[in-house]
């Protein structure tokens, strides 16, 4: 597979550059900023930082603009010193949709493209903002020295504002058919929108009830590429929920991500649809990378450490965390007292989740530690009331999906102009909805890690509990349960071809 590449940055940033980069005369400017790397496994993104606004003297700005050496060197200087990048920025003002390079902007680009990458260590990025519609195109100079250097094409640029913005290289990653299956869809929010959507990368981490609603809706909504992510296998006690799960897949021991990639798969209205599954934990460091490589990330673990994971690149990656979940309230009795659904979107300009008080420090550490897998430790706990008791029902478990969903379509639509509505939590008690108000602590450390790309706090690690499920339901299988592994694998594809040949 080729390296893709991207751009990243947040609307304050968008906002800025908007400012200096669309003159009142009409001409063309310029500007430089810095970046830092963000490395996924088959993608590599630049999340923007520093903007430098030229001094007088630094640039010339006639119809064509140009910059000189030492705006480039000061610029140079201020991202070694970050351990940053370089971003060479102008604008197209009269222009609309993605812009391929101008030959002066090739030769402008090329010219310091070298230079930048041997002081800083890091390809220069080449951006293009046209003006009419607000739309960034970018490139990175990744291939070739000297004057074989070339740049490379992003595949997309995403701008984290009040909604999330995507600018598409339709050349790189094209617009995906709609078929007559996408036209009550279609006729939602149009085209344009339908494009959007189904192009982004979307990771689902955990596939439990609710993330295996949200990822099936998400397949039938047309969408081409999602990745389902989860370590655990389909136990007997998942089937009252797991909708689609069977007690084949129990005595199968088949994974979650193998049961929700196959009715994702069914359910999937696009062409040519890429569902991947990971039996990765994002805490792993090859889990964190697969994640790096999505545009958006639902997050439906409700243990704290993989939380704080997603809490964290939600800032340091600029990767929309759209996150939720179900508690559900019991009497002493065993009777039902209350259930609640809550759902928010965690990303630059929102508070996190330890600021909205869905994560608690003290149990990432302690969930980093294993001891919330440590059976003596949960017993001493037992009844303590921050200990998670596993409660939940399939027709409560959908509301909480379908309010994670309704915030990613205002996060990416923005219905009447909108975006996220900010963290809600519904009652199921009294059917009020609550828009909560959870103002970020000045002094939080995972929002004040925006755009540190790789140089994050690292959070990750080695997860036994991991290892030692996907022991159970790799290799180490009986004979038997591998031997009717494959026929079921049959049954599937002879299902799947029968499905193309419809
Ligand atoms: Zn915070």
């Amino acid at each position: 597979m080729t390296r893709a590449t991207s751009v990243a940055l947040t609307g304050a940033t968008h906002a800025r550059l908007c400012e200096h980069l669309l003159r009142d005369d009409g001409q063309e400017d310029l500007c430089l900023a810095t970046y830092r790397a963000s490395s996924g496994r088959n993608r590599a993104t630049a999340i923007l930082r520093d903007v430098i606004l030229p001094q007088p003297g630094e640039r010339d700005v006639h119809g064509n603009v140009t910059f000189t050496g030492e705006y480039v060197l000061r610029a140079t200087e201020i991202a070694a010193r970050t351990q940053g990048g370089i971003v060479v920025l102008h604008s197209h003002p009269g222009a609309t949709r993605w812009q391929s390079m101008s030959g002066p902007d090739r030769d402008a680009e090329s010219s310091y493209a070298n230079l930048a990458r041997e002081l800083t260590g890091l390809p220069l990025v080449g951006m293009t903002l046209a003006g009419r519609d607000r739309t960034w195109s970018a490139r990175h100079w990744d291939t070739g020295v000297g004057r074989d250097i070339a740049a490379s094409p992003a595949h997309n640029v995403r701008v984290i504002g009040a909604t999330l913005d995507i600018s598409w290289n339709d050349r790189a990653v094209p617009a995906p058919r709609t078929t007559g299956q996408h036209r009550r869809t279609v006729s939602c929010w149009g085209e344009e929108v339908q494009a959007d959507l189904a192009r982004r990368r979307v990771l689902v981490v955990g596939v439990g009830s609710v993330g295996l609603d949200v990822a099936v809706r998400l397949a039938a909504s047309g969408l081409t590429s999602i990745t389902v992510m989860d370590f655990d296998i389909v136990k007997e006690h998942n089937l009252d929920r797991l909708i689609g799960a069977t007690r084949r897949d129990v005595a199968l021991r088949r994974a979650k991500t193998h049961v929700v990639g196959r009715e994702a798969r069914r359910n999937s209205t696009a062409a040519n649809a890429r569902i991947e599954i990971s039996n990765l934990s994002i805490c792993e460091p090859e889990g964190l990378a697969v994640a790096l490589d999505h545009d958006v990330i639902f997050c439906c673990v409700d243990r704290p450490w993989p939380r704080a994971v997603l809490n964290g690149i939600a800032y340091s990656d600029l990767i929309p965390v759209v996150d939720g979940g179900v508690a559900v309230d019991t009497m002493p009795s065993g009777t039902l007292r209350n259930a609640t659904w809550r759902s928010h979107v965690v990303a630059p300009g929102r508070p996190c989740l330890l600021c909205n008080r869905q994560l608690d420090a003290a149990q990432v550490a302690l969930d980093m530690d294993g001891l919330l897998d440590d059976p003596d430790y949960i017993a001493g706990r037992a009844g303590h009331p921050n200990q998670p008791a596993g409660q939940n029902v399939a027709m409560v478990s959908i509301n909480a999906a379908a309010s994670l969903l309704a915030q990613y379509i205002s996060l990416s639509v923005g219905p009447a102009g909108m975006g996220d509505p900010g963290p809600l939590q519904y009652l199921l008690s009294t059917h009020e909805l609550l828009h909560l108000d959870h103002p970020s602590n000045p002094h939080c450390p995972y929002e004040a890690a925006e755009a540190e790309g790789n140089k994050r706090t690292p959070l990750v690690g080695a997860h036994s509990a991991a290892d030692h499920l996907r022991a159970s339901h790799g290799s180490d299988l009986p004979l038997k349960v591998r031997a009717l592994r494959l026929v079921d694998d049959r049954v599937d594809s002879i299902e799947r071809w029968l499905d193309r040949r419809a």
